[in-house]
């Protein structure tokens, strides 16, 4: 089939490209020169594990091309994907601009039937908006609005998006459903699950599923801080949990609170659609508040075991918002690092990917070599994001380096035991600190 994509950013480059793998022809643009130029040049805009190979290998296969011309690309295709951001507004709304404008670009370039297909996040009801926008603007088009929101994770995204828990479609119409149902095939043949739902009922599944992936964090993040006053381990009480199969482990671990570009911002755009609509949504609300406090606090935690921080050196270790990403979106690095520097701490950081997106958003930080240049003359270390790299520290080696052995473990990356053995004050997420 014919695919083209609008936006290259995290999901429209994984979309793209894995649409190309699964043997579709695909072309996908971008408002932006640089990051066409780049990817026609070879490179990735953004780190994504095994991306820059899938698409060299589709650019081969000449299953996959890069442009900026919308123009061309739009007339001859069965679907087109609309994966553009929809960042936060002032009111926390997803703010729906450059959805708008895409589609504002793409109504002249319509021919034939054409699935234009949603995978930004958006609020109920946005397809009915591009419908009656295409409606206004092209009343001639063959056209058919169909929601397909994607739930890929950033670090793991193409195996995500190949292997797919399920793929979610929204459209009453009979054609977009065919060519949508065509369009997965290959990954439906191979055992994935397509749910296909009216429009309105796809775009709230996202943000029902998002939100309640935030409430189970908070969750687990409270009983963690429960764990720390009454001498309980969060570790064990999430496997004991985890074992019951109506709850499951997944997303059961302690952390410094949710960040990226998803989750905070679905949860306050689902809270907008519930203030709209006149329903209180007590329990998101809650989780929202309850993260935000948790990233609030963050330097608190670090000052309460470290002491004054005035003049001394704290190591952040990690600064992305999770593992396997360069996206500094809503890090809790971006809560921390500025307040231990309000505190009057020097800081020094390292982070595998994400340091060169960091530079601009952590003025007055010196951006370090590796964990050990980060260490140096520091009277605390604190492991923030849970690269698999810094499991493998060597504690020794750390100790040597540091001024004061003081290991915040905001990941809970390292036994207690191994830490303390190695010569650290360790402190981690809602477990007992070792005698
Ligand atoms: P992003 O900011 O990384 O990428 C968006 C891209 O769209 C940018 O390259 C931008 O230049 C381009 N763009 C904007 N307006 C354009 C236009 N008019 N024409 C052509 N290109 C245009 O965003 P993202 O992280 O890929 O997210 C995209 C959407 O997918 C959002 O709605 C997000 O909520 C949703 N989503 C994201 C993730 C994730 O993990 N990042 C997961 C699931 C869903």
């Amino acid at each position: 089939m014919k695919i083209g994509v609008i936006g290259t950013g995290y999901v429209g480059l994984v979309t793209g490209t894995c649409l190309a793998e699964l043997g579709h022809e695909v072309i996908c643009v971008d408002a932006l020169p640089q990051k066409i130029d780049l990817l026609n040049d070879g490179g990735c805009p953004i780190y994504e594990p095994g991306l820059i190979e899938l698409i060299r290998k589709q650019r081969q296969a000449e299953r996959l091309s890069f442009s900026t011309d919308l123009a061309a690309m739009a007339p001859d295709r069965d679907a087109i994907f609309l994966a553009v951001g929809t960042p936060p507004g002032p009111d926390g709304e997803a703010d729906l601009g450059f959805v708008r404008a895409a589609v504002r670009d793409l109504a002249p370039h319509l021919a034939g039937f054409t699935a234009v297909v949603t995978k930004s996040t958006v609020p109920v009801g946005t397809g009915d908006q591009i419908d009656a926008m295409l409606a206004d603007l092209r009343p001639d088009a063959d056209v058919a609005v169909v929601s397909n929101p994607e739930f890929l994770r950033e670090g793991s995204a193409i195996g995500d998006f190949l292997k797919p828990d399920r793929i979610v479609v929204g459209t009453d119409d009979l054609r977009a459903r065919e060519t949508m149902q065509a369009l997965y095939a290959p990954l439906t043949d191979g055992g994935a699950p397509l749910l296909i739902t009216d429009r309105r009922t796809s775009e709230l599944i996202k943000y029902a599923a998002n939100a309640f992936l935030a409430v189970k964090i908070s969750y687990i993040n409270e009983i963690a801080d429960l764990c720390e006053e009454l001498g309980a381990d969060a570790a064990r009480v999430a496997e004991g949990m985890g074992l019951d199969a109506r709850i499951g482990a997944r997303f059961l671990e302690p952390g410094p609170g949710f960040g990226g570009s998803c989750f905070p911002k679905d949860t306050d755009a689902l809270l907008g659609t519930g203030r709209a609509a006149a329903v209180p949504l007590r329990v998101v609300t809650a989780a929202s508040e309850a993260n935000r406090e948790r990233k609030r606090l963050l330097a608190a935690r670090v000052a309460a075991v470290a002491g004054e921080l005035k003049g001394r050196t704290v190591a952040v270790l990690g600064l992305t918002f999770k593992a396997g990403t360069d996206d500094m979106r809503e890090a809790a690095s971006l809560e921390l690092i500025p307040e231990l520097q309000r505190r009057g701490a020097k800081v020094r950081a390292f982070d595998p990917k994400g340091m060169e997106a960091a530079r601009d958003l952590l003025p007055g930080v010196a951006f370090c070599r590796d964990a050990y240049d980060a260490a140096k003359s520091a009277s605390a270390v604190v492991i923030l994001t849970e690269w698999p790299n810094f499991r493998t520290l060597d504690l020794k080696r750390l100790g040597a380096v540091v001024e004061t052995p003081l290991l915040i473990d905001m990941r809970n990356l390292f036994h207690p035991e191994d830490a303390t053995r190695a010569g650290f004050d360790y402190v981690s997420i809602g477990r007992p600190a070792v005698a």
